[in-house]
């Protein structure tokens, strides 16, 4: 399945149903739009897109009947037939058409003399197949949507027109499918995160600035507070740096070469001196790590930091907390002699297994990343990628965890394991990474004293336990459906009087609740009681303690949970019933 320039070919009978319903969307779209000018239609996750450049702008409003012409293409059997001709043939076909794009892509993308062509009634397309053998084999898809990409992703080139759909082989997966896409978009964390207010985004402040409300701002200190207690616990020392440093910090630790599109632009001042938003903690904690010198009885040095990074993500990309220019990450650095590594390493997967398994992440697995054959994209010696791979898989096999190999997805400095996430969505991303690294600290001269008194430069393991506030907030606003657990929820427990005469009894259990660190409010807005009920329930709050005369003079409260169960308590016993669950931070 592979348009020339795409990935590589496979026999996966559905990914080639689905490329092949790309080109019967290309098909519909040249027969609607006689000048539209088409781009590339791989098949992707679920379905796949096809990217065009209209002369008229085109909306989701079109894609039905553009889809109903799909149909018909389908209904009518037409082989999908390949051709293979000469380069000049190749390039005669296209200019006939007026198709640059595909004239581009034989100047830049084939080799020889032979252009291999695949052909479905009058529609033609530059294609190594492999494809079905007629339209009327594709009989479950569906368009979703239109967005903006650039040509060949690049954004100095033409933006079009990306239609994405769906295919799959019987209309019962496409309707599951459906199905779970509109579950899916109930939980999207940008509609449920404007609901609850947890989140915000305004262009005043700027694209990808995420602004935590109040409730998010509850959720979030939280999660640090928890975060912070378990590393304290693990020997962690934290520290508070600055979100500048000087440009040729980055210089130094080799950042700014590879990254230098995705940081921002520096600061200049009248004095000279260049300022940069950092990108990443590491070179401001390896600077904290050589205020004093260590000995080796000081390693393993454990810095960590809630740190706030800045990535220039493009435009396009941005989405909702998921993408974004400014985050915060769990990040420290493990400053360590060369036999500490695996039991640092050991250690950090431990702690991130802990704090998904805490805030129920399940479906998640290990990623080894290793380095490709492109040895100039890869700093350091055969020797120190050997040794530091090795440890790695160590730590993962003494602690009998199953991992795919990430051939290529290693940092510049080292290989890494990755924690590949998959979300409600189904979308996988890289949530967190440990990471072994022998070139920083090289660069950085940085040292410590050894048991013989020589000078040696330490490992520096890079290690992410929870990720990025941002992303993980987002997960957690999917996963849970907002239906956070009790010690994550923004309001823990609503007391409800049931008349005026209650008001003086429901601020007591409030106060008594709030006592023991709860967050409490007390609705005595002049609302009816189901009125009441149902706004709460919409929050989504873990408890109701609703109270009338009876409860009052017994000092109890009447309990109505999420789940909408009932049940009468003394308010002692509700009080540490709640605390405890918080305390434990049960799910
Ligand atoms: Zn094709
Ligand atoms: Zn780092």
């Amino acid at each position: 399945m592979s348009h020339y320039g795409d990935h590589e070919a496979t026999d996966d009978p559905l990914q080639t149903l689905r490329h092949s319903t790309a080109h019967l969307l290309a098909a519909a779209v040249t027969e609607l739009y006689p000048d539209a000018k088409y781009g590339i239609g791989p098949a992707v996750e679920d379905g796949f897109y096809y990217d065009f450049q209209f002369s008229k702008p085109i909306s989701e409003s079109d894609l039905p009947a553009i889809e109903s012409r799909m149909r018909r293409l389908a209904q009518a059997d037409i082989p999908f037939v390949k051709e293979v001709v000469s380069r000049d043939q190749a390039i005669d076909e296209f200019r006939k058409r007026g198709q640059d794009f595909k004239l581009e892509l034989i100047a830049d993308k084939v080799e020889g003399d032979e252009v291999s062509l695949y052909r479905t009634g009058d529609f033609l397309d530059l294609c190594r197949g492999p494809h079905v053998r007629s339209t009327k084999e594709l009989k479950a898809f569906k368009l979703l949507r239109v967005a903006g990409a650039y040509w060949r992703g690049d954004e100095k080139k033409p933006q079009l027109t990306r239609i994405y759909g769906t295919a799959w082989m019987t209309p019962r997966e496409l309707d599951d499918y459906m199905k779970f896409l509109e579950e899916a978009e109930k939980r999207d964390h940008k509609k449920l995160g404007k609901e609850l207010k947890i989140f915000a985004l305004d262009e005043r402040v700027g694209l990808g600035q995420v602004i935590w409300l109040p409730n998010g701002a509850t959720i979030r200190r939280e999660l640090e507070r928890w975060i912070v207690d378990e590393e304290l616990r693990r020997g962690y020392r934290h520290v508070i740096t600055p979100h500048l440093a000087k440009l040729d910090l980055y210089k130094q630790s080799g950042h700014w070469q590879l990254y230098h599109d995705t940081m921002y632009p520096p600061i200049h001042f009248e004095d000279g001196e260049e300022l940069e938003l950092r990108p990443m903690n590491c070179p401001h904690h390896i600077i904290v790590y050589g205020q004093e010198l260590h000995s080796y009885r000081d390693l393993p040095v454990r810095i960590a930091e809630l740190g706030q990074n800045y990535r220039l993500e493009k435009s396009g990309e941005l989405m909702g907390m998921i993408r974004v220019r400014s985050f915060n990450l769990n990040d420290a650095h493990i400053f360590c002699k060369p036999n500490q590594v695996i039991s640092e390493v050991r250690g950090a997967i431990e702690l991130a297994n802990h704090f998904m398994k805490v805030l129920g992440v399940e479906d998640y697995s290990y990623r080894l990343s290793v380095r490709d054959e492109v040895k100039t994209k890869w700093s350091g010696t055969d020797e120190e990628w050997e040794t530091a791979e090795a440890m790695l898989k160590e730590a993962l096999e003494s602690l009998n965890l199953p991992y795919k190999i990430g051939v290529g997805d290693a940092a510049f400095y080292g290989p890494k394991i990755d924690f590949q996430v998959r979300d409600a969505h189904r979308r996988e991303f890289t949530n967190n990474t440990v990471q072994v690294d022998y070139q920083l600290p090289k660069k950085f001269e940085l040292e410590y004293v050894a048991e013989d008194g020589s000078r040696r430069t330490p490992v520096l393991v890079h290690r992410g336990a929870f990720g990025a506030f941002e992303r993980m907030t987002a997960y957690l606003i999917e996963q849970y459906a907002g239906a956070f657990p009790t010690w994550l929820h923004p309001v823990q427990i609503v007391v409800i009087p049931i008349t005026d005469a209650q008001h003086e009894y429901a601020h007591l259990v409030a106060e008594r609740l709030r006592g023991l660190r709860l967050r409490v409010e007390v609705d005595d807005r002049s609302e009816k009681m189901q009125r009441k009920i149902r706004d709460w329930q919409a929050q989504k709050v873990p408890y109701m303690a609703i109270v009338g005369p009876r409860e009052a003079e017994e000092e109890h409260v009447n309990i109505r949970d999420r789940a909408g169960k009932q049940v009468d308590s003394t308010l002692e016993s509700f009080a540490s019933m709640v605390a405890t669950e918080v305390a434990e931070r049960r799910r």
